[in-house]
């Protein structure tokens, strides 16, 4: 990890080298902001180092949604630099609206730091999604309850209640005539329309899935947990640390395009999802794709569902397993503290006729990481087997 002795100071250009002065010139032209053009610039700048300049940035040293300090995620998708609290209910929101990456913990690319530099980051965010908060809403604090941020941020990218457009009809303050003009296609992207457009595009193609599975763990979920409340609520919980699943591949997966498929796999733990990329026509795809997600204090099994890709209707099923990840939390929790160095066997999860399991999955202490590699026999399809590992981390990363 690249360590930078800069001047950290809130002037937005702080440890200042060539790559965030680069990413600033970019945000400001978009139209320069490609990979052959920055390798042109920028020979040597890694995309954490990018990153790492970009977290430096004044309004990105703070959660975007609650202000905590030092914020560790980021949605790439929204272009905000959220906390860790903040960002659990982010990936309750479902991909479709907001994925979130670890600054730390995730391998970013070139095209996802391009992305978050071009969305403009915290404070450029901030304008769009809070141009028109009402009196009666408050902003969360660092020590917010859940509830509070969860029914915030909801409103904030979800609903979309404090955009300045007309059709916000929540504003508490009336929107002049002047107001509207200043949105013509023109300048949309400084009053967030072209964004918002986009985001409505993009939940009316993925959202079904995320959110019928929102939907059912929900069910579940609000039964012992807030049953009065608002559903927007249910089952938000305080986070005990972090699941790293690497879905690594799937082998002689089901055939549902004619001959082949187009897999994609979607990982669920509560009320968040995940997902892979897309691997076309393939039916032993290697993803070696991993995702992260936070882990519930009740820690619900983790759900895998394989699906294939298809453009002009719902995605068909490929097959799921559960996985059990509470041996492997209780584990890592024993193992949190330790100075043991040498790789150990912490226990195992046996495969036999009652699970899924094609081989048992062993869940072991590897430099001081507790990992599981788990072999899973596809349920309720008639043929698939997946490969996937997981890692276990503490909620400070
Ligand atoms: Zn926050």
């Amino acid at each position: 990890m690249a360590v930078r002795q800069g001047n950290s100071e809130g002037n937005g250009v702080s440890g200042s080298t060539g790559a965030c002065l680069f990413d600033l010139f970019c945000s400001e032209t978009p139209s320069l902001n490609s990979q052959s053009q920055r390798s042109q610039w920028l020979p040597h700048v890694t995309p954490q180092e990018r990153l790492d300049n970009l977290m430096r940035q004044a309004g990105n040293r703070f959660c975007a949604d609650c202000g905590s300090s030092d914020p560790k995620w980021a949605s790439s998708s929204l272009g905000v630099f959220i906390c860790i609290q903040c960002s659990g209910i982010h990936r309750s929101l479902g991909v479709h609206i907001s994925k979130v990456l670890s600054l730390k913990l995730d391998d970013w690319t070139d095209e996802q730091v391009d992305e978050l530099v071009k969305l403009g980051g915290n404070t450029v965010i901030n304008k769009r999604y809070e141009a028109c908060v009402p009196n009666n809403i408050k902003k969360p604090k660092p020590h917010s309850s859940i509830e509070e941020r969860a029914d915030y941020i909801r409103r904030k990218y979800e609903l979309l209640q404090f955009l300045d457009t007309e059709k916000n009809l929540q504003c508490s303050f009336p929107l002049s005539p002047q107001r509207y003009l200043t949105c013509s296609p023109s300048n949309a992207a400084s009053c967030g329309f072209q964004m918002d457009k986009r985001h409505y595009e993009k939940q009316t193609t993925k959202a079904r899935i995320g959110t019928a599975l929102r939907h059912s763990w929900g069910r579940k979920e609000s039964e012992h947990k807030i049953s009065k409340k608002s559903t927007s609520l249910a089952g938000m919980v305080q986070f005990v640390g972090l699941i790293k699943v690497n879905v690594v591949k799937g082998t002689n997966l089901a055939v549902r395009d004619v001959v082949t498929s187009d897999p994609y796999v979607m990982l669920s733990l509560g009320h968040q999802s995940v997902k892979t990329r897309v691997i076309k026509n393939n039916l032993n795809p290697v993803w070696n794709e991993s995702l992260m997600l936070s882990i519930p204090e009740h820690v619900p099994p983790l759900k895998v569902v394989v699906y294939d890709k298809d453009t002009f209707s719902t995605d068909d099923f490929m097959g799921e397993a559960e996985i059990d990840i509470q041996p492997l939390v209780t584990a890592a929790k024993a193992y949190e503290k330790s100075s043991i160095n040498e790789s150990m066997q912490l226990g195992k999860w046996v495969a036999s006729g009652e699970n899924t399991l094609v081989k048992d999955g062993i869940i072991t202490l590897e430099e001081g990481k507790v990992k599981q590699e788990i072999q899973l026999r596809l349920q309720k399809v008639e043929r698939g087997v997946l490969d996937i590992e997981l890692e276990c981390l503490p909620l400070t990363q």
